[in-house]
């Protein structure tokens, strides 16, 4: 599949849509999926363009799970999770819906089920504290 540079998280990179970001380097960008499954529902994306795992060079693969792993105590603390799911969907058979490569980390909680994938706008107000709180973690990592 060919990289189409009008996806969501295209528009986003280049700031012609809003996110709630919380956490970005050089070569990776994270922010709070605008659908959350669960509280701190997270997207960690690169910075260059590859539609999924297929697609996506070895490094900038690299690159993307270092992010995650590097933000992911971080979301689960100041979520105060349970536990954390990683998430990552190739192709619309399996679910992918934004075709630039991403892996969804989210939390979990016992006892609380996964809202759906790419279900309800979360509440902005509530996806904006998060968002605070996660970047707060981060940065006191
Ligand atoms: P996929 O189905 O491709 O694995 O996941 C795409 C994710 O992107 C979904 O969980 C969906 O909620 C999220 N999403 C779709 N559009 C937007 C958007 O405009 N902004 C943000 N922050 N997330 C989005």
């Amino acid at each position: 599949m060919t990289y189409d540079d009008s996806n969501v998280f295209a528009k986003i990179l280049r700031g012609e849509l809003p996110c709630h970001k919380v956490y970005e380097d050089d070569k990776t960008f994270a922010f709070m999926d605008i659908m959350p499954r669960a509280h701190g529902h997270t997207l960690v994306i690169p910075k260059s363009a590859a539609t999924d795992l297929i697609d996506v060079s070895p490094e900038t693969l690299c690159d993307t799970v270092r992010t995650v792993q590097r933000i992911a105590p971080a979301i689960r603390d100041s979520m105060e999770a349970d536990g954390l799911l990683i998430q990552q969907f190739n192709g619309a058979a399996a679910g992918q819906t934004v075709f630039h490569v991403h892996f969804h980390i989210i939390p979990r909680f016992e006892g609380v089920a996964l809202l759906p994938h790419a279900g309800d706008m979360g509440d902005p107000e509530v996806l904006a504290v998060n968002a605070e709180k996660i970047r707060q973690a981060i940065e006191a990592a």
